[in-house]
């Protein structure tokens, strides 16, 4: 049965392409009736930012991707918090240390940082604890086992690292990437536990795939280069027929093209990068979200399916049972996908619009209330059909609606001063009047009448449409004015010509 993980550290918000990586291991689980787990990677305490794991769990929600396992809906295979499994990791280091394959290191952080220093050099700029230097260092490898023994005996503060060999292959086939290999000898010792006996993730990554029975692992590229060391250690520990299928999923860059879109260039760009808003717990400050600057969780979701993929067609509509359906590893590109906000705001526009108004009244009443407006649901679903097209966010129905809410507070005089005339301001007074034994208040009715009333008074329709307007909304602006004025209503309507004359 394929199971997936996604298995976020809690060190912060989850930005574009930590919800892609959701994205695609739920795709890929629905599609093949498998199970989608979420577990926390929570092994490095000085990265743990409180809160984050509660954002981490809201954003899977507004989503609409809930993990099938995860450490709030449980599972057979918990816990699903890594720091709740402290006491299964050591056995597999100690097994590791037994086969040889990896070793005991005693080396204080002084000892470590006075290596660092000795070998540090133009072609070494950062050294590495690796084939080369362990023979120096305190540790298993360098000192007679009954040194070691004694050290242990002792409990001397030790870590446990990998031995990686040296003129050794490690390759495997990536689902997006295909046939990849690394010189593991170019790759340094791991800490695989830690001083404190915690695991480090690359111990606690492999163990919990293995005994979460994790069948394909998808994750961003960034962890391409820790994947030797992972290899290893499924072969190592004797697990090498259960490791899963890989696929590094490629980067998200910068709208130009110029690297990694990180997690600073939202606020440079004038864009978010997170799905939701993120306030750092530490120094307060706030990340915007795409879901509080009016994304849909639908558009959103299809609008990251496409950065990267595509089904082989000009599509680029997807719902999400569609996604699941099409879906498929092989046709994610290699290349990282650039972001373009302009594209992902016409994705929510298209939304948007599809929705009915009641769906999108309800979504606006929230803006309204914050602004002290009390509507008539009805109402607003009508305001919303009207102004939708021009929308591509919920609270832009204020934008291009508000006068369906208030009266205009200013009026754009200078459009109609200069053509102003006593017969117009006469048309107006009369036609309002008028309003009053129209059969049906209805935009058709209303231009009819309107109409009718300028052919008599011999007055062209468009210098008088434009008046209206404004009187209505203020500017030159908004849908169809007699929409407007039905919408608005009769009394609304005969109140603001009047003011309008004014
Ligand atoms: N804990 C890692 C992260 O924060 C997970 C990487 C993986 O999926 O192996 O991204």
């Amino acid at each position: 049965k394929v199971r997936v993980r996604f298995a976020p550290s809690p060190t912060g918000g989850l930005h574009l392409g930590g919800v892609r990586t959701v994205l695609f291991n739920y795709l890929f689980a629905r599609q093949h009736k498998g199970d989608f787990v979420l577990r926390i990677e929570d092994t490095d305490q000085t990265r743990y930012v409180p809160g984050a794991e509660e954002y981490i769990m809201e954003c899977l929600r507004w989503c609409g991707l809930n993990p099938d396992e995860s450490p709030n809906v449980g599972g057979p295979y918990g816990p699903y918090r890594q720091s709740e499994r402290k006491p299964l990791y050591r056995q597999y280091a100690e097994q590791l240390v037994a086969s040889g394959h990896a070793y005991y290191a005693f080396d204080t952080p002084e000892e470590l940082e006075s290596m660092r220093e000795r070998l540090k050099s133009a072609e070494n700029p950062a050294p590495q604890y690796n084939h080369v230097v362990r023979a120096q260092m305190r540790n298993s490898l360098s000192m007679p086992d009954a040194e070691v023994q004694e050290l242990l005996v002792k409990n001397t503060p030790h870590v446990i690292r990998i031995k990686m060999p040296v003129g050794e292959e490690v390759a495997f086939t990536d689902m997006v990437r295909g046939h990849v290999s690394f010189h593991a000898g170019m790759v340094d010792d791991k800490v695989l536990l830690k001083a404190d006996g915690m695991p480090t993730y690359h111990l606690a990554v492999v163990v919990d795939d293995y005994l979460m029975k994790i069948t394909h692992a998808f994750r961003g590229e960034e962890w391409l280069p820790s994947a030797p060391v992972h290899i290893l250690l499924w072969i190592y520990l004797g697990w090498e027929a259960h490791m899963p299928q890989w696929a590094h999923l490629p980067l998200i860059l910068k709208p130009d093209g110029n690297g990694k879109l990180s997690k600073r260039d939202g606020d440079r760009l004038g864009f978010p990068v997170y799905a939701m808003n993120w306030a750092d717990p530490k120094t307060g400050e706030l990340t915007k979200g795409f879901r509080e600057i009016g994304f849909l969780p639908e558009a959103f979701i299809n609008m990251l399916a496409v950065l990267g993929w595509n089904d082989g067609t000009e599509q680029e509509i997807f719902s999400l049972d569609e996604l699941v359906e099409k879906f498929s590893m092989e046709r994610v590109h290699k290349a990282g996908a650039k972001f373009d906000f302009e594209k992902a705001k016409w994705f929510n526009h298209q939304y948007l619009v599809k929705k009915d108004n009641d769906a999108l009244a309800q979504l606006f009443l929230p803006v309204l209330q914050e602004k002290n407006i009390v509507a008539d649901p009805a109402y607003v679903a009508t305001v919303a059909g009207l102004v939708k097209e021009r929308c591509h966010f919920i609270n832009e129905i204020w934008d291009h609606g508000f006068f369906f809410f208030e009266e205009p507070q200013s009026y754009d005089v200078a459009a109609v001063k200069p053509k102003w005339t006593p017969e117009k301001a006469q048309f107006f007074t009369a036609w309002g009047a008028q309003l009053d034994a129209l059969s049906a208040f209805t935009a058709v009715e209303l231009e009819a009448s309107f109409k009718a009333l300028a052919a008599e008074k011999g007055i062209k329709m468009g210098e008088l449409q434009l008046p209206f307007r404004i009187m209505l909304c203020g500017g030159k602006f908004g849908p169809p004015v007699f929409d407007i004025a039905a919408t608005l209503g009769k009394a609304a309507t005969q109140e603001r010509i009047k003011k309008g004359l004014e």
